[in-house]
């Protein structure tokens, strides 16, 4: 369904003029036009050109069972004429919420002595995190340690975008805008070995490392002060960030030592995305709240919460009172009903324990053979994440001057012949959709180095080699 020039004008005009876009310099936006994207089906989605491109990244990590899926739209147009809307405020429920509830509590498996039993429901990943900075303070509050208010994170991981989801965040940019981090959070060095490991140190010794700043930051800040500390099972926004393996197990170690909540940010790396229905499982740490969103609906319906662990609930629940939260679509019944059905496609496919045992190794496999292209300094995955690093010199891992863009120049190579991958700098993201097939998989490989080959042509033609 291309569109006609006139309307594709009308469009980019109108969108200029009236529509703000998330992330976005509006102005350079405005000079340049938006890319329309009309429609979609199965891994594809289509652009107001006609062109056809692979989703490389599920929208943004989240249309798991891609596109087009008439499942989720007949439930949900169902469920919109049944019942739209209704509150969960005022001692009232409603049986979609009740049933999603009750299914994620036995998708979640336990973790050591902790049962995830109960869940908390909001309709994104940064109101989630903003219910954890509430859950957690209450928490403590209810233990009587009202002082353990303050939340460690991690430099470039990613918790959202509101004031309590931006500050949790790593992000300078997003730091810098707005004064933010808020008082109470603390922020500590990422598991990442390519940028931070030194000269001779292993990966599993670097992990050690980076897991120990969370101790020294406990002891600077005083560890009857700190209340949480909240990361993701793989970085996902700061660039696919894959920990050693050493790193958990360590990080573990240092919440028990100290007694503080573990808070597992698995918005993207939930369902299906590492091969486990939850990440915590595939890492074998033991979290006491668990973020979700994106992928519970497929992305679908907005929809998102938190898993609570049975040392809080047992306090919260038991002891608790009123806790004075929540939101006006906490448990939005359309949005619980694309979740189910979201979730019986994935059972019914068994598309955890395919990506587990046959997509994902396929996929680590073809990605990791990118690697030996003369731009790439570092190719991984987990599941279905992947990331590789663009690099002026693979001898030296030197990195390309990032004022240069390559990065961005690659991923217009990218959607210009096809595909979709995001850039992090100079790093290159996919998180396909959980749907593909080995001979996709293949398709997004090739069309992955086409796009590589192109922006090592461009490059030296810019004299940047
Ligand atoms: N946490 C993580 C790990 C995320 O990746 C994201 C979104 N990319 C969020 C939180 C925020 O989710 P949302 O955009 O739905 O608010």
């Amino acid at each position: 369904m291309s569109l006609d020039t006139a309307t594709l004008e009308r469009l980019r005009g109108q969108d200029a003029a009236h529509y703000l876009h998330p992330f976005t310099d509006s102005r350079e936006l405005a000079a340049i036009g938006a890319r329309v994207i009309t429609h979609a089906e199965g891994i594809y989605v289509f652009d107001g050109e006609g062109r056809k491109i692979l989703d490389g990244m599920s929208g943004l990590w989240c249309v798991n069972l891609g596109y087009g899926r008439r499942e989720i739209a007949d439930a949900v147009h169902r469920q919109m004429l049944e019942l739209p809307y209704y509150n969960s405020f005022f001692q009232t429920t409603h049986p979609r919420a009740v049933e999603l509830a009750t299914r994620l509590a036995t998708l979640a498996p336990a973790a050591g002595e902790t049962r995830f039993d109960h869940v908390f429901f909001s309709s994104s990943g940064s109101e989630s995190n903003d219910t954890n900075i509430r859950l957690v303070r209450r928490y403590w509050d209810l233990m009587g340690q009202p002082q353990r208010k303050t939340l460690i994170s991690r430099w470039n991981g990613y918790h959202g975008s509101t004031i309590g989801g931006a500050s949790l965040s790593g992000m300078s940019g997003m730091h810098s805008q707005g004064d933010l981090p808020i008082p109470g959070v603390a922020h500590i060095m990422q598991p990442f070995a390519f940028e931070h490991a030194h000269p001779g140190e292993s990966r599993d010794d670097f992990g050690l490392r980076a897991a120990r700043a969370l101790e020294e930051k406990i002891l600077e800040l005083g560890p009857d002060t700190v209340a949480a500390f909240i990361a993701e099972p793989v970085q996902g926004a700061g660039g696919v960030i894959i920990p050693p393996d050493s790193y958990w197990p360590e990080i573990q170690r240092i919440v028990d030592k100290y007694g503080i909540l573990l808070i597992s940010d698995e918005v993207i790396c939930a369902f299906g995305r590492l091969g486990h229905w939850f990440a915590y499982e595939k890492f074998g740490y033991r979290p006491d709240l668990v973020t979700f969103a994106k992928g519970v609906t497929s992305g679908y319906v907005p929809l998102g919460g938190v898993m609570v662990g049975s040392r809080v609930a047992k306090v919260l629940v038991e002891q608790g009172g009123e806790f004075n939260h929540g939101y006006t679509y906490s448990g939005h019944p359309v949005a619980c009903q694309a979740a189910l059905t979201t979730l019986d496609i994935m059972q019914a496919e068994g598309l955890v324990e395919r990506v587990r045992s046959d997509t994902g190794p396929w996929l680590a496999q073809g990605f990791a053979a990118l690697a030996d292209h003369p731009l790439v300094g570092l190719a991984e995955s987990c599941g279905m994440v992947a990331g590789l690093q663009l690099v002026r010199d693979r001898a030296s891992n030197t990195l390309f001057d990032s004022a240069l863009g390559v990065g961005m120049l690659c991923r217009g190579h990218c959607f210009n012949n096809g595909v979709i991958m995001r850039a992090v700098g100079d790093r290159m993201i996919i998180a396909p959709p959980l749907v593909m097939t080995r001979s996709d998989i293949d398709e997004l490989l090739r069309l992955i180095r086409h796009a590589l080959d192109l922006t090592l042509a461009d490059v030296r033609a810019r004299g940047w080699l």
